[in-house]
């Protein structure tokens, strides 16, 4: 498009829309107007952006009535599903970071590295995939175009700020020592692993490993690839950490796995164990790369392979990945 679009961002104020604020401002994102939208209990709050003080104003069912081109949503799933499809009837095109459309076959779920192709046949929803989900999609994508993906084994240490400001609160006050009542989790979280992300389902995985491993089928195109997970929280601040075990259909050499990962797009491989070198929670935190390290052959089947890969979970895990999306949605929109 040769304008300037006008952008709202829906959950402004909550941690992924302030970060979708910071990565907007870095990457100089061009528009005309931006509108900052969230719930009541924020309409009339101020926020400054590039500069200029932004009044939060309220989501109702009118709030698409003026033109906007591009939404970014990041307000909950319950939002989402009642105010997605209002502001598509208007012609916006949403970028959803909720769950509540990821598995819609109507809507395309993006991670511009693996599949920008799917863009293209958005019908005013595009879905953020789960954050756990995007890092490793990054890591898979070349590694299926290349050798094939039979089999993918997914162990997830995810960070705290995937639960919101309420998981972020729960260590803090874990920490502290504080005796606060917890807010997001079942049981303390500091000095503690909890194999339990979002709600258990009928088969005994929870929510968060469904969504992995259904995730993966639809952005990679192909449900007969093998995939099983399981998801922990730990006491970690910031940025996702995966351990995922891989089984590919073609055969490999290791030196050149790590040259492919090398040369693949939102990678950088750390890679150096005699040095202490490999991907950190720590290291990762505040920058929108998916670091892969720890490269080595599972010995125990032909064709197996070992990564361990780390990305901050609320910048390519959320915000990032849906501003990337964004930036291919500019050179679409009509004039
Ligand atoms: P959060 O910090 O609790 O923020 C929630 C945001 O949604 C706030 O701006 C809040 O506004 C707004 N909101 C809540 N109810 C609303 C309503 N009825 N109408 C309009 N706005 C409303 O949560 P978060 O961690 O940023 O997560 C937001 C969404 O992104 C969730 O769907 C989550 O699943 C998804 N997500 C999160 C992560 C992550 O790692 N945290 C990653 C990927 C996706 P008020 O300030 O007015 O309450």
């Amino acid at each position: 498009m040769n304008r300037k679009p006008n952008i709202a961002v829906v959950g402004a104020t909550g941690v992924v829309g302030s970060t979708f604020l910071k990565v907007l401002e870095e990457r100089d994102f061009p528009y005309e107007n931006i509108y900052f939208m969230a719930s009541k209990k924020s309409a009339g709050k101020v926020i400054n952006f590039r500069g200029k003080d932004v009044v939060v104003e309220e989501l109702t069912e009118h709030s698409f009535d003026k033109p906007i081109d591009i939404a970014l949503f990041s307000a909950g799933g319950g939002t989402s599903e009642k105010f997605a499809p209002i502001a598509a009837a208007h012609g916006v095109t949403v970028v959803d970071n909720s769950s509540q459309w990821r598995m819609d076959e109507n809507v395309p779920l993006v991670v511009p590295e693996v599949n920008p192709q799917d863009i293209s046949w958005n019908k005013g929803i595009i879905a953020n995939p789960n954050c756990s989900t995007i890092q490793a999609m990054v890591a898979l994508k070349p590694i299926q175009d290349k050798y094939g993906l039979k089999r993918v084994i997914y162990s997830t240490y995810q960070a705290v700020s995937g639960s919101g400001v309420k998981g972020i609160n729960d260590l803090k006050n874990g920490l502290e020592g504080n005796g606060a009542e917890l807010q997001a989790y079942a049981h303390p979280i500091a000095g503690n692993c909890l194999p339990h992300i979002d709600v258990f389902t009928d088969n005994g995985y929870t929510k968060e490993e469904m969504k992995m491993i259904n995730e993966t089928h639809k952005i990679l195109g192909d449900d007969n690839i093998k995939v099983t997970a399981t998801t922990v929280r730990v006491p970690v601040f910031d940025s996702h950490s995966e351990s995922i075990n891989i089984e590919t259909e073609k055969p490999f050499e290791l030196e050149d796995i790590v040259e492919l990962f090398k040369n693949s797009p939102g990678i950088i491989v750390q890679d150096d164990p005699a040095n202490n070198v490999y991907p950190l929670a720590l290291n990762a935190a505040g920058t929108d790369e998916v670091y892969i390290g720890r490269i080595r052959r599972d010995f125990s089947i032909d064709n197996g392979l070992n990564i361990w890969v780390v990305a901050d979970n609320i910048r390519k895990g959320a915000a990032t990945n849906a501003v990337q999306i964004a930036e291919k949605l500019l050179t679409q929109l009509p004039d």
